[in-house]
């Protein structure tokens, strides 16, 4: 049952998401959308990287690259890279690539690689061997050629939040999205569900549909209808943030991929947008506190002057995303960490399942096996972070050493790390997790060789001779030639604008 009117309570960057998608999709029937959002409180301010999800967005809108990443000081992103998770003698870094077919050959050799490493055979497991994007990424390349036409690679994008939403605002507004700047203040209920809410000057708001997209809060979801929060503090115990934006330095290119670096007690971000550097350190305050944390950034990134945003969360999810005529998304759905940027993923692959549900029907049946699949999108997400710190070999701090011994693990997690390390079959045991396998296998495979996670077989001297390697090294060596450096890139695309 497609409602007739919605009413969304948030206007950062899940309110206007999920304003966008549902009246693009139910616009010629008539649905009437209205967005509350709050000058008073305003939006959290950070989420500045993106998934290749975020391309389906837009190109679900019509939207192209032209139009919007220049109004957003948008760069792109070619994976992620993840310096300082290993001891001493492990790898110094390693890249996370967004697989698609361009990488079918190389990523089967570079598994094909692990696996011999698996076995205790000396060799070359660097993910950023074989995976082009490690290469653009490392250049400062761009996934264009100078003709302007994509090399093939998937990719995402980083972005200056605030004016996304802007642009995504006024672009929802074009299709008829009412917007009104408001703070609500009373929500009235109506047996299970929400009936009306009231809002400080414009007064009382009705509708079929009620969208909480209020935060980390969840003024509606949680406070209101009292949904339970499952706290992940246990299997995640990040829960705090400080963020400052840097300018870029003179000697500075333009970066093409996010930046995770692993630090005292935690791992700093560095998101390079066109206009400026957004960085922040992501920590336990169980390790650390907030002036600690702020003072160990500050000195990572030689900047003792800008102003510093901090941040808190609790770690964890709520149990019904889909509760009566309520659907949270955004934070109010939870938030794990920032790690691997997940998040827009997840707001929007609840808003596209919650729409195709919709077309089907409302029952209460449809509503739960909707909650169990995002449910399961929220966990597979947290193992895989989890696996982060649980493969990560430094003791230089109690905040490392806690992470990698931390046993409260889903027994999903812990079977597959168990078989990496010893002689299982390791493909058979991802499979076998396939309802909550939200990273492919590409992903595990680059997360436990660039940890350098491999079983202590010592076989060094059996060293196997590997064309593969050399292969895979050519082939994107080939590539990178044909790409432009991503500065050039946006030049280009803003003086044809
Ligand atoms: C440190 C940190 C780093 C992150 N990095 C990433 C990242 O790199 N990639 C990623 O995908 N995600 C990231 N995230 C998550 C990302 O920031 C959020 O998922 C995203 O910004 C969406 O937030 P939101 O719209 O749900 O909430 P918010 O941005 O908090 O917006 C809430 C909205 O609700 C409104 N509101 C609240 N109460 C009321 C009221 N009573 N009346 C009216 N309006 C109200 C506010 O005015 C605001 O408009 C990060 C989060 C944190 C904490």
């Amino acid at each position: 049952m497609i409602p007739k009117s919605i009413v969304i309570v948030g206007g950062g960057t899940a309110g206007w998401m999920t304003a966008n998608l549902m009246m693009h999709h139910w616009q010629d029937l008539g649905v009437k959308i209205t967005l509350i959002e709050s000058s008073e409180i305003g939006t959290i301010g950070v989420g500045e990287g993106s998934t290749p999800f975020l391309r389906h967005f837009f190109e679900t809108l019509g939207i192209q690259e032209k139009q919007w990443m220049p109004l957003c000081d948008a760069t792109f992103k070619c994976g992620i890279g993840f310096p300082n998770w290993c001891g001493e003698d492990g790898n110094k870094q390693y890249f996370h690539p967004f697989y698609n077919e361009i990488d079918s050959q190389t990523a089967v050799d570079f598994m094909q690689s692990c696996q011999h490493r698996r076995q205790g055979f000396d060799t070359p497991c660097l993910p950023d061997d074989y995976f082009v994007t490690a290469y653009l990424a490392y250049q400062n390349k761009a996934p264009y050629d100078g003709q302007q036409k994509t090399i093939g690679v998937d990719y995402g994008y980083h972005f200056d939040s605030a004016k996304l939403g802007t642009f995504m605002a006024q672009h929802a507004m074009k299709m008829g999205v009412k917007r009104v700047i408001d703070t609500v203040e009373t929500v009235h209920k109506d047996g299970e569900n929400i009936g009306s809410i009231d809002a400080k000057t414009h007064g009382r708001f009705d509708a079929d549909l009620f969208i909480d997209c209020s935060g980390l809060n969840g003024l509606l979801i949680q406070q209101t209808l009292n949904e339970e929060f499952i706290n992940y503090q246990d299997y995640l115990p990040n829960n705090r943030a400080v963020a400052i934006a840097t300018p870029h330095k003179e000697s500075d290119e333009l970066g093409s991929y996010t930046v995770s670096k692993g630090l005292s007690a935690g791992w700093m971000w560095q998101i390079p947008l066109q206009s400026r550097v957004g960085n922040g350190y992501v920590y336990s305050d169980q390790y650390l506190d907030k002036e600690a944390a702020e003072q160990e950034l500050r000195e990572t990134l030689d900047d003792f002057e800008s102003p510093a945003l901090h941040l808190k969360w609790t770690p964890g999810r709520i149990q019904n995303h889909w509760k009566a005529n309520c659907l949270a998304v955004g934070m109010s759905q939870g938030f794990l960490e920032p790690l691997e940027a997940p998040m827009l993923n997840l707001v929007q692959q609840t808003i596209e399942l919650f729409i195709e549900t919709c077309g089907v029907s409302a029952e209460q049946q449809h509503k739960n096996t909707f909650n169990i699949t995002i449910n399961n999108l929220v966990d597979g997400t947290r193992d895989y972070l989890q696996a982060h710190y649980a493969t990560n070999s430094r003791t230089d701090s109690q905040y490392w050493r806690d992470s990698s011994s931390n046993q409260h693990r889903s027994s999903a997690l812990n079977s597959i790390l168990t078989s990496w390390r010893t002689q299982q079959n390791f493909d058979t045991s991802l499979a076998s997790h396939h309802e909550v396998m939200v990273y492919g296998k590409t992903s595990w495979y680059c997360l436990f060789a660039g940890m350098d996670y491999f079983p202590n077989i010592d076989k060094r001297g059996l060293k196997l001779i590997n064309r593969k390697h050399q292969r895979a090294i050519s082939y994107c060596q080939q590539l990178l030639q044909r790409s432009v450096h991503q500065y050039r890139f946006l030049n280009a695309v803003e003086e044809a604008i």
